[in-house]
């Protein structure tokens, strides 16, 4: 989908955007190779692939579109438009509220809504509970829907799963605004369970084989299945559909586990009437950022910086892909980095910011210091550029801003 967004320009950077545009049309095709900003003893190893994707853009121009439009009107987000801070907190200063936390609690009294009132649906969808419950207040959602049409496009394979009577495994985290929204949609036509990763697939895997008893599936999903589910019924035809911002390795290894689970226990003439080979419901920003990043992670570097809010799904998954070979550093932006002494960081395994020090180290004292660089889909490119310059702060000797990519 080549569109052109009008996105604010105070998100954008010149810099990265011309970095970004390198070489011809022909040559970016199907090219997932890094390229290099070289600053003299630092250089910048930057994925072919980060930043805003097509679904930030089109919540983005959308919103910015209606606060434009409509001085003196209240407008409302659900929740955060997108899970970046500096994005969301931009919104804020304009005015625009929220009317649920990032954790799904209420911060404004719905019963206060009016039909005057403007509520936006963001990037990633919203239950149909929500929306009924919006649309009793007199809030006219259809105009202002940001869903991401990536989004939808899930909603509606689970729908087409829903009608050939297959039970919808839904791969994502549950606490998710996304798979909240996904697994509203799925449920009012189709029983539905969400499973977070291979560990959770393989527990669901051992029930429908006989290895695990039925009990203890409700231990594990108990508050993640659809109304009334029965493992004995509802797991012998099923399809999986994902949260689009998954691990694109682990879907496939999810989605193999789930086929040969089947064949075994109905043999492979009976496959296609028992599970659905859905392996199609990431989206292309999340195919191509992880293909870009398995390739930065290949290149090699000092050391990774990934930049974007740390509620985000994509961005976190961009960490655990370059952290297999490097030190990784998840930061929301340039004021993480304190000092060429100290960063702080979001550590993925304790769930928790944190400060490390020392962190700007090379492996090996001759020659540049490479730092491979990355950024969600819901990073704006200004943020990339401004964690450049705080580096480049600690480098005096360092050309500033004269760098040529290669
Ligand atoms: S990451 Fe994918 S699904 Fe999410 S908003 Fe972007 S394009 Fe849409």
């Amino acid at each position: 989908m080549a569109r052109e967004f009008d996105v604010p320009l105070f998100f954008r950077s010149t810099l990265v955007e011309k970095f970004k545009q390198r070489g011809s049309r022909k040559e970016a095709e199907g090219n997932s190779l890094p390229g290099t900003l070289d600053f003299g003893p630092v250089q910048f190893v930057l994925a072919r692939r980060f930043g805003f994707c097509f679904g930030v853009q089109n919540a983005l121009e959308m919103v910015y579109r209606i606060v434009a439009k409509n001085p003196g009107k209240r407008i409302f987000l659900i929740s955060e438009l997108i899970h970046n801070p500096s994005v969301n907190s931009d919104l804020l200063q304009r005015g625009v509220r929220f009317l649920m936390g990032p954790g799904g609690e209420r911060t404004f009294d719905f019963s206060n809504l009016t039909a005057e009132d403007i509520v936006v649906i963001p990037a990633f969808g919203t239950t149909l509970e929500l929306e009924d419950e919006l649309a009793r207040c007199g809030v006219d959602l259809r105009r202002n829907d940001a869903t991401c049409p990536f989004v939808k496009k899930v909603w509606r394979r689970a729908e087409m799963l829903a009608k050939e009577n297959f039970t919808v495994i839904i791969h994502g985290k549950f606490s998710h605004e996304e798979t909240q929204a996904t697994f509203s949609h799925t449920v009012r036509s189709a029983a539905a369970l969400v499973i977070r990763g291979y560990d959770e697939a393989r527990i669901v895997c051992d029930v429908i084989s006989g290895r695990l008893p039925a009990d203890r599936f409700f231990e594990h999903f108990g508050d993640r299945v659809s109304n009334g589910f029965d493992p004995a019924l509802h797991l012998r035809r099923v399809g999986i559909v994902n949260q689009t911002t998954m691990l694109a390795m682990e879907t496939e290894e999810i989605a193999d586990l789930f086929r040969r689970t089947m064949a075994g226990k109905f043999g492979e003439q009976a496959l296609a009437e028992h599970f659905a080979d859905t392996r199609d419901t990431l989206c292309y920003a999340t195919y191509e950022n992880q293909t870009a990043t398995d390739e930065l992670a290949r290149a090699g570097a000092d050391l990774a910086i990934v930049v974007g809010g740390y509620n985000s799904s994509n961005t976190s998954h961009l960490v655990e892909l370059l952290a297999n070979y490097m030190p990784a550093y998840f930061v929301c932006d340039e004021r993480e980095i304190i000092s060429a002494a100290e960063i702080r960081h979001f550590d993925l395994d304790r769930k928790e910011v944190m400060l490390t020090s020392p962190w700007l180290v090379a492996r090996d004292s001759a020659g540049p210091l490479r730092i491979a660089l990355t950024a969600g889909a819901s990073c704006p490119d200004f943020t990339v550029e401004k964690v450049m310059r705080r580096i480049l702060e600690f480098f005096p000797e360092a050309q500033a801003l004269k760098a040529s990519a290669q």
